[in-house]
């Protein structure tokens, strides 16, 4: 008696990555709707099987489709828009704003079903993705035929489909209650890191998560920054703090987990969490070294994930194996870790298990779903063959095969791609979009990059300083002579201050850009302790509303941020022309004069030595009380003896750059 099934794939190497790593040549499988009925040796299931369709993979290998178990699928539209930068500098600077801007509904399926067609191509059948509008991701994706764990990010900040995580939040609930049961998407829900989300967040989406039993996709651990901060800010490393915020409760899928200890993998592994290791990102954002054998000692899942395209820059995951498999042996100094089929095991049975689809996807067994790849390894660059040794297959599909050799996909039991041919996608279609949308981003970015206050309104949270600045800075050469002349019975102090300032004027191609200052403010108390620290950006203006006197100036022209970033930060995104550091000793006084309150700075400019200048300032909010304290400010210049001083407001940078 034979079976009826839909198909019978035959002349195939049939690597089925089951558990015994059972291997067929020449094989058989057989599917019938989108299930595998059975693998195993051709002769036996021609026998046994009778197929309404046979399927000659003519000596191919037939493999499962392979998995990738990280990405943001939708960043194919923001590939190669900006490269070669430190991590922060590429998402602070760069992505956030971009997106901000452009991520709709509209960009979100584009770039999904762009980097659909890239993944099938890829031989990718399943994909694990986090980013905005999730909803869109995954229509996109089941349009496409793919099947995916697709995860809603919620976060601390603003997002391009969120104000409020309470609004993200209500959109994963929403979204993980309309795809519960569909037959390709997995909806998830994705707090995007512990630094990125509150202790509540964290909670909440492990809540969700829990209750509609879904996965819970999170980035853990990826740089050394991450966990530093994470020891000084909570005392404790990036596992055992999302594990106190409940996250472990729910199914997790940790992306990256390059800077974790073996306790935190014994962690992970108790509660049953999945990793994604991505080499390409690893590399590229120069992460570190994820210890990847480590991890599969201690027992975890671990997958292998391309990360978005914006930071690798493709989702080639026939690059990701190698490299899961070179960066190991190199970083260990032993070749004999992450072998060729531990490799291919972490990019398809593994990782499926990673992302807690074990069940659906990830080897070729009976009663799982036909997510299926053909790859031609007959190729010049892949030849010849041995067969002395199982282990040759892996070795030639890890070490040798490209993505391109993969002819055929099917996910599902259905096909996506038949002998290099995308089935479900117009491709040409696809990338003429995209060709339209980066020409708008391009657009975007030159407008901005074309002056330094655009660049600083994109960073969020600087602000217009709207009042007059009143303002006289002079060279002085006997600084006690000023201290004793403040003790003028005309002048009236009200507060004292003692700084040590550290200023950073960075100075720019065009002039009219004005000056951007990095300042650090440490605060001294009279025992000389540094008793507070703040930073601050202020964009100083070349506009100057007038001259008054002797050199007093009004200016308007000021913009003021926190520094939120650190100045390396700072110097890599705006690439000033020149950087100049000044480090001085600030005494500050507050003063009344004839009842209006002036600021009387003296600083003794140590680095590089400058001497002593003196400096008056006050600031107002019309025009004629800024002109009549112009007039002041010459009134205290005369009475604290510096009348006769060099005054260098307007230049005291380029005073300092001589
Ligand atoms: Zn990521």
């Amino acid at each position: 008696m034979t079976q009826k099934v839909d198909l019978l794939f035959t002349n195939a190497l049939v690597l089925t990555m089951d558990k015994n790593l059972n291997q067929y040549d020449p094989g058989a499988v057989a599917v019938k709707g989108d299930l595998i009925v059975v693998a195993g040796p051709e002769a036996e299931l021609k026998k046994e099987y009778d197929a309404s369709e046979i399927v000659d993979c003519g000596g191919k290998v037939l493999m499962p489709g392979l998995v990738n178990a990280h990405t943001h699928v939708p960043m194919t539209l923001l590939r190669g828009l900006a490269d070669d930068l430190r991590l922060d500098v590429w998402l602070l600077g760069y992505m956030l704003p971009v997106e901000r801007e452009f991520v709709s509904p509209d960009f979100v399926r584009l770039g999904t079903l762009l980097a659909c067609a890239e993944q099938i191509r890829t031989g990718i059948t399943t994909f694990n993705d986090m980013y905005y509008f999730e909803k869109d991701v995954a229509q996109a994706t089941s349009d496409a035929g793919l099947r995916a764990v697709c995860g809603q990010t919620v976060m601390k900040f603003p997002t391009p489909d969120a104000i409020a995580f309470e609004d993200s939040l209500a959109m994963a609930r929403e979204f993980i209650q309309g795809w519960k049961d569909h037959p390709l998407i997995i909806p998830a829900v994705a707090p995007h890191a512990p630094s990125s989300c509150t202790p509540e967040i964290l909670r909440a989406t492990s809540d969700l998560a829990k209750e509609f039993d879904v996965p819970l996709h999170i980035h853990i651990a990826e740089t050394s920054y991450e966990v530093e901060t994470m020891r000084k800010e909570n005392g404790i490393p990036v596992v055992p703090y999302v594990k106190k915020q409940g996250i472990l409760e729910a199914k997790v899928i940790a992306a990256h987990c390059v800077h974790i200890d073996t306790g935190e993998m014994r962690t992970l592994l108790h509660a049953g969490a999945g990793v994604s290791h991505n080499p390409s990102s690893n590399l590229k954002l120069a992460s570190g070294f994820a210890p990847v054998q480590k991890m599969l000692d201690a027992g975890l899942n671990v997958g292998i994930g391309t990360d978005g395209p914006a930071s690798n820059n493709d989702l080639d995951m026939f690059e990701e194996v190698r490299l899961a498999s070179f960066v190991a042996k190199a970083s260990s100094n032993d070749p004999t870790v992450v072998p060729a089929v531990t490799a291919l095991l972490m990019a398809t049975r593994m990782g499926a298990q990673a992302l807690h689809l074990g069940h659906l996807t990830g080897s070729v067994e009976a009663g799982k779903r036909a997510d299926l790849i053909l790859v031609d390894i007959s190729s010049t660059h892949n030849s010849p063959r041995f067969r002395r040794d199982p282990n040759n297959a892996y070795a030639q599909l890890v070490f040798a095969s490209k993505s391109t050799d993969v002819s055929d996909v099917m996910v599902n039991g259905k096909w996506l791609m038949r002998d290099h041919s995308l089935l479900t996608l117009n491709e040409e279609e696809l990338v003429a979009q995209s060709y339209d949308i980066a020409k708008k981003i391009d657009a975007f970015l030159i407008a901005r990059e074309q002056s330094v206050l655009s660049k600083l309104i994109a960073l969020g949270g600087s602000m217009e300083e709207e009042s007059f600045e009143v303002q006289v800075k002079a060279k002085i050469a006997e600084p006690d002579l000023i201290v004793r002349a403040l003790m003028r019975p005309e002048i009236e102090i009200t507060a004292f201050k003692h700084y040590r300032q550290y200023d950073d004027y960075f100075s720019f191609d065009d002039p009219s850009q004005g000056h951007l200052r990095f300042r650090e403010d440490d605060l001294i108390n009279d025992k000389g302790e540094v008793v507070n620290v703040r930073s601050r950006l202020t964009l100083l203006g070349r506009k100057r509303e007038g001259k008054i006197g002797q050199d007093v100036l009004l200016s308007r022209s000021r913009f003021l941020a926190p520094a939120a970033h650190t100045l390396r930060f700072y110097r890599e995104y705006f690439k000033p022309k020149e950087d100049i550091s000044i480090t001085k000793d600030r005494q500050r006084w507050h003063i009344r004069y004839k009842d209006t309150e002036f600021f009387v700075n003296l600083d003794r400019t140590e680095q590089p030595e400058m001497g002593h200048f003196l400096e008056i300032k006050s600031r107002t909010w019309s025009r004629n009380d800024a002109e009549r304290k112009a007039r002041m400010v010459n009134e205290l210049l005369a009475l604290l003896g510096a009348a006769d001083s060099e005054t260098v407001t307007q230049d005291y940078i380029e005073a300092i750059q001589k």
